[in-house]
């Protein structure tokens, strides 16, 4: 029966179908169930592991996962899920066919995602018969593959099913997306690293900005940032090196890790030349030198031993480099170029950090600078012997410069020689070090070209002994006393060359800026005017010790030949009165005799000014200022009496102590109360007080009369000087008398003043400093 054979055998195709579909479905189950526990995996390898126990269960005996690297060499293989080890020569796929496949040549043997290379599909490809091999790429949208699965079948030689290769295909895809997704989670984290580091690079240079705005303190935040730098990069060893101020080296100002101190000697006396190496051309060219590996390149830097990796980093700053930062590693290849523009972002932070500090610094620089040598200046400024000046200048310039000595020179232009006046040794006790000329030595200049440069151009020069353009003699000069470096400074007060000072450093070869030169000229200017002032000073008191004298000897010589004028006249006036003088004989003989009067009061008054100004204060003594003041109005009473003046005096009991000369104060006293005798008219009141207040005795005599109009108060005190009020014309005198009072009143650190209203009357007074001693008791 057709039906029934018909209806039994789709009854048979309905059960197998249902069979069939049943065992699809339970495979894509299994398919689904892996690739959900696959996604749940925590990681690649045992999501990978996890799909193998899935394709086991489809039907497939052996699974061989291979991960490939960037360059598509084997990285890891699983074996049934277990990793087993991978080396460089171990083929993708078997028999050469993973090449193949790359090439294309396997196109023919593609199902679907999947490549079955059978028995007789090899023998065409492969050229020899062998055991088939099935397999599926990785593959991530257009680039070559991250890897392949390959699956061996239960037996040697089946015929594969599209239910065993569909499972395989669609597992591969997933796969190839698990370990894309791992890939571009490593790479996202690696990314999240970059980020942290960005996040401390940025608040380590926070910190850094706040630190140095805080403190200024470069230093630190320098050595803090070299610090991370090193931390950061897997660096050996870190520098940061400062451009001098001539701009011709580098001096390390952070030196961190290894270096080689023997091979790198330098420091601020001894910078690194910018033609030495890598450091040298960043420094020279500000530019940035990479060298990720240096085998062949070592000597570049030579004094980090073995050092294989470097990179130089200019630091600059408007143009300018301002320093080098440099960072070495002995491994070679651990700087990438993510560490040459880390290190270029921190060389842009470092130089502007540096450029502030810098600016800060010129400017303290400045201050202090200016600071010493207005101190310097003031020391020297401060005396007027001109040895102990001379003696200054050197002290002042050697230490202002900070070199080992300084020699002061007289210039004798009449011999053209300059002579050692001064000289001054930093450090007394320096064993080694310069040779120093003795005092008074005698240079011709003819001989020493330098100094005869300095002296005839009036400007400064610096030597160095390693200079070879210098002269051959001013090198011979220099290397014979060991001198490596010298700066010669005229000292020059208007227009006028005073000496010239040699600042010297004895020490180590040194190179003075110009602006030490600078600061050297400027002292070398005050220098020369004190050296000036104190000429003129010996000068002035020359001049003056002479005047003192001729007046000295003016007077005493004057004094005997007026005694016999005076002798003289008298004798003659007796004679006369015998033999019956006129009223004109009369007259002549009055003017004689007031006239030689005159003299002698000048001449006594001259003679006691000059005491005074010659006397010397051992003879001073404590006395009681008071009773000296009761003895000087009591012996003007008569005098007093002849005006008809009241002369009275006004003082407490007790004893007011001061110290000084009885005789000179006596004197200004004297003078104080005869003046007021003279200036004031018939009848008039003179009261004389004397008191004490504050630590001070105070003596005044008030008068009522002539007084003394304004435009002649201010010039009472000078020598000579008479005021000549009217009424006052008929009164005598020498104009010494106030003089006088000023001289000893200050003699005795004392001040005078006086106050006066024309017509009315005047006050004089004076105080003293009481003495300590009484002034305790006496109060
Ligand atoms: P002289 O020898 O002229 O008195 P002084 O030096 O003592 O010289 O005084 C200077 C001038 O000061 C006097 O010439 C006089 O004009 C003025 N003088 C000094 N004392 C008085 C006084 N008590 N009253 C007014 N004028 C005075």
């Amino acid at each position: 029966m057709v039906g029934d054979s018909a209806s039994g055998d789709a009854h048979e195709q309905a059960l197998f179908l249902s069979a069939a579909l049943e065992a699809e479905r339970e495979r894509l189950a299994t398919v689904q169930n892996s690739i959900r526990r696959v996604l749940a995996m925590p990681n690649l390898r045992s999501g990978l592991a996890e799909m193998s126990r899935a394709l086991r269960a489809v039907g497939w005996r052996e699974i061989i996962v291979t991960l490939l690297d960037e360059e598509g060499q084997p990285r890891t293989r699983l074996v049934g899920g277990e990793p087993v080890p991978v080396d460089a020569g171990t083929p993708v796929l078997p028999s050469g066919l993973w090449s193949r496949f790359q090439d294309g040549a396997l196109e023919s043997c593609r199902v679907g995602g999947t490549y079955v290379v059978e028995r007789h599909c090899a023998a065409e490809v492969v050229g020899e018969e062998r055991a088939p091999v099935v397999f599926a790429p990785l593959n991530v949208g257009f680039g070559s593959p991250v890897g392949v699965i390959q699956v061996i079948g239960e037996t040697g030689d089946e015929h594969f099913s599209p239910d065993l290769l569909r499972p395989l295909d669609i597992l591969a895809a997933q796969a190839a997306y698990m370990v894309e997704n791992t890939r571009l989670l490593a790479r996202a984290s690696q990314s999240a690293e970059a980020l942290e580091e960005q996040v401390e690079e940025l608040s380590m240079i926070h910190r850094a900005d706040r630190e140095l705005s805080a403190h200024l303190n470069l230093e630190r935040v320098m050595r803090l940032t070299m610090d991370w730098a090193l931390r950061r990069t897997e660096a050996d060893t870190g520098l940061l090196m400062l451009m001098t101020d001539d701009g011709t080296g580098l001096v390390p100002y952070i030196v961190m890790g290894h270096v080689d101190r023997a091979l790198f000697p330098h420091d601020a006396h001894n910078p690194l030349p910018l033609t030495a190496g890598t450091i040298g051309l960043a420094g020279r060219f500000g530019a940035t030198q990479y060298v990720p590996d240096a085998q062949e390149d070592a000597e570049r830097i030579p004094f980090i031993p073995g050092a294989r990796a470097h990179v130089s980093v200019p630091l600059r700053m408007r143009g300018e480099v301002l320093g080098v930062i440099t960072l070495a590693a002995v491994k070679s290849g651990v700087f990438d170029e993510d560490v040459v523009a880390f290190l270029e972002r921190l060389g842009r932070r470092a130089a502007v950090a540096l450029d502030n500090a810098r600016l800060y610094r010129q400017t303290e620089q400045l201050a202090s600078d200016m600071a010493a040598l207005y101190n310097a200046g003031r020391t020297i400024t401060s005396t007027l012997n001109r040895d102990e000046i001379l003696r200054r200048i050197a002290r002042a310039m050697s230490e202002t410069l900070e070199c080992s000595s300084a020699v002061i020179f007289d210039y004798k232009p009449e011999t053209q020689e300059v002579q050692v006046l001064a000289v001054h040794r930093a450090d007394p006790d320096a064993t080694a070090g310069e040779s120093l000329p003795p005092l008074k030595h005698t240079y011709p200049l003819a001989s020493y070209p330098a100094f005869q440069t300095v002296v005839e151009q009036q400007h400064s020069l610096a030597l160095r002994a390693d200079d070879l353009s210098l002269t051959y003699t001013d090198r011979a000069h220099l290397l014979t006393g060991h001198l490596h470096s010298m700066v010669l400074v005229p000292l020059v007060a208007q227009e006028e060359l005073m000496g010239v000072a040699a600042l010297i450093e004895g020490r180590y070869p040194r190179v003075f800026t110009a602006n030490e030169v600078y600061k050297a000229e400027a002292l070398a200017g005050q220098a020369a005017i004190a050296l000036r002032q104190s000429l003129l000073f010996s000068e002035i008191q020359e001049l003056e010790t002479l005047k003192t004298e001729m007046i000295r000897m003016a007077s005493h010589d004057l004094r005997n030949p007026l005694n016999n004028i005076m002798g003289y006249t008298e004798l003659l006036a007796m004679s006369l009165e015998e033999s019956g003088v006129t009223i004109a004989q009369r007259m002549y003989l009055e003017n004689l005799r007031s006239s030689s009067e005159t003299m002698r009061v000048l001449l006594e008054d001259l003679l006691t000014l000059e005491r005074i100004e010659s006397e010397r204060m051992t003879e001073w003594q404590s006395f009681d200022l008071a009773s000296l003041v009761v003895e000087v109005v009591e012996s003007q009473l008569a005098g007093a009496k002849l005006k008809q003046q009241v002369l009275s005096l006004e003082r407490g009991d007790e004893a007011l102590a001061v110290q000084g000369s009885i005789t000179h104060l006596r004197q200004a006293i004297a003078n104080l109360v005869s003046n007021a005798i003279k200036y004031t008219p018939e009848g008039g009141h003179i009261v004389v007080s004397v008191s004490q207040e504050q630590g001070r005795v105070a003596v005044s005599v008030k008068d009522d009369g002539y007084g003394i109009s304004p435009a002649r108060q201010a010039r009472i005190f000078e020598r000579f000087y008479r005021a000549r009020e009217p009424g006052t014309e008929h009164v005598s005198g020498t104009g010494l008398g106030l003089s006088l009072v000023k001289t000893v009143v200050e003699r005795h650190e004392g001040r005078v003043w006086f106050s006066s209203i024309p017509g009315e009357g005047s006050v004089f007074g004076f105080w003293l400093p009481a003495t300590p001693r009484l002034r305790g008791g006496g109060a």
